[in-house]
């Protein structure tokens, strides 16, 4: 496409909190196509294979139809040749399965030598970056866009030792992973108040990519504030055990009480619920905690990523307040919003995420790509945006440290002023 993408990645290689992924949706994909396009009790359309637009329909009832329509159709619509490109840039596919009672469409990656899928994925992926030319700047952190007549002209980053990076590009794309470690941003966004979350995956998910879109203008999506949860998770070691620790003598109460509730279970038919007046288990389900031993452990409500975020259109740009695009801005992956109601929709759609944060950024290039072709066709001097000049335009221009300025210039962002 004649791209020269730049990375700033705030970790010291690629890989992100999507290490930890394992697999990725997948439809009407050369797996799950023809005779192999399952069908799904769960569907909105049970008596049809689980398609694209059954699965679409589905996942849209499931998120009570406030995400996008256009925005899924182009998501859903794109995973087909996703997955023929992820595979020509080295990514195996190791099975197609289930999660649960859910359809066969989650497509789960070969972990090769690595320790995980998600970690060789992203390690095929990085190796073939490096292949191609991708010019990456590690431990470096995205700080701010720089914007011109309300368009993007690029991105300031800073190194760990406070160097500030320049790089100039009529298009930028947000992908910062969301808000996942920064409780405060998520307790400001969200209904969840629960102390007791915890954040699974790398420690490096901040929010920073949506605070700079919003400091550029931009509007964040309904379903802000949403997360994916993955269920219980520990927190802090398993320590005691609870017929004779001391640590025990506070559960004693909790335990005496259960016990008791699942004596007046025991003559009950299965699914009666009324023996346990706190949470309604069913009777089949009650049984005593005897003698032990049992570990205790505390758990918290774990979640992988946080997915609500930046408003975006069908083809990923930002939207300001108005409903605006903001010129040559766009998100992708976890800090796009726009896809999910008030939850995963791990049984419809199982993988949706690592597919968005893969899609996403697709169906940015491609577009921007196109767009980026014909102008560079029209490309006439750009002779005139020297680092001189770079360093005293721009809103950087005020920045203290400004004296640091290293201007960046990628060839082929290199366009006429006012590309964007
Ligand atoms: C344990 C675990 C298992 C999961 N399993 C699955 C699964 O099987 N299927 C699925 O669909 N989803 C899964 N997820 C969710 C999935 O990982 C995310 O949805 C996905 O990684 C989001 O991609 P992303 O690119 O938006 O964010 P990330 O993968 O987190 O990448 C964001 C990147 O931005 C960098 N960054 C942050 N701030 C800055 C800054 N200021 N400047 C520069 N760089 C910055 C970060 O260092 C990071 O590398 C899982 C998550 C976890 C934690």
């Amino acid at each position: 496409m004649g791209l020269k993408p730049v990375v700033i990645e705030r970790l010291s290689g690629y890989g992100g909190s999507f290490i930890g992924t394992e697999g990725m949706t997948g439809l009407e994909i050369k797996y799950t196509s023809g005779e192999n396009c399952p069908m799904f009790a769960g569907a909105y359309n049970p008596n049809q294979p689980y398609g694209v637009k059954n699965a679409m329909n589905t996942c849209l009832n499931f998120h009570h139809w406030i995400p996008q329509h256009k925005l899924y159709e182009n998501f859903f619509g794109q995973m087909n040749e996703t997955i023929d490109w992820l595979e020509g840039h080295g990514i195996k596919f190791a099975d197609v399965i289930a999660i649960g009672a859910g359809p066969k469409i989650w497509h789960v990656y070969d972990k090769g030598d690595n320790a995980s899928p998600g970690g060789y994925f992203m390690q095929c992926f990085g190796k073939e970056a490096e292949n191609l030319g991708v010019e990456a700047y590690f431990d470096t952190y995205g700080r701010k866009l720089i914007m011109e007549d309300g368009k993007v002209a690029g991105v300031l980053a800073e190194d760990e030792k406070g160097n500030v990076l320049k790089v100039e590009a009529p298009v930028v794309v947000i992908a910062t992973g969301g808000y996942s470690n920064n409780s405060e941003f998520l307790y400001g966004v969200s209904e969840t108040k629960n102390v007791n979350i915890q954040a699974l995956g790398m420690d490096c998910r901040d929010g920073d990519g949506i605070k700079m879109a919003k400091d550029a203008g931009a509007d964040m999506a309904e379903g802000l504030g949403t997360v994916m949860w993955c269920g219980p998770v520990t927190l802090g070691a398993i320590t005691a055990t609870w017929t004779t620790d001391a640590y025990s003598a506070g559960v004693q109460a909790t335990v005496d009480q259960y016990n008791q509730a699942c004596a007046a279970a025991a003559g009950l038919d299965g699914e009666d619920t009324s023996a346990d007046e706190e949470f309604g288990k069913r009777a089949k389900y009650m049984h005593a905690v005897d003698a032990g031993p049992y570990w205790l452990c505390e758990v918290g409500d774990g979640y992988y990523t946080t997915c609500g975020g930046i408003k975006v259109n069908e083809k990923t740009q930002v939207l300001d307040e108005n409903g605006e695009v903001i010129p040559g801005l766009y998100a992708g992956g976890s800090d796009a919003g726009g896809l999910y109601g008030d939850s995963y929709d791990v049984k419809f759609a199982p993988g949706s995420q690592a597919a968005w944060a893969v899609n996403s950024g697709r169906l940015d290039q491609r577009r921007e790509g196109v767009f980026r072709l014909k102008r560079e066709k029209q490309m006439s001097d750009c002779s005139d945006r020297d680092s001189d000049t770079l360093s005293k335009e721009g809103p950087q221009a005020n920045d203290p440290r400004a004296f640091l300025l290293q201007s960046r210039k990628p060839s082929s962002t290199c366009l006429p002023r006012g590309a964007g």
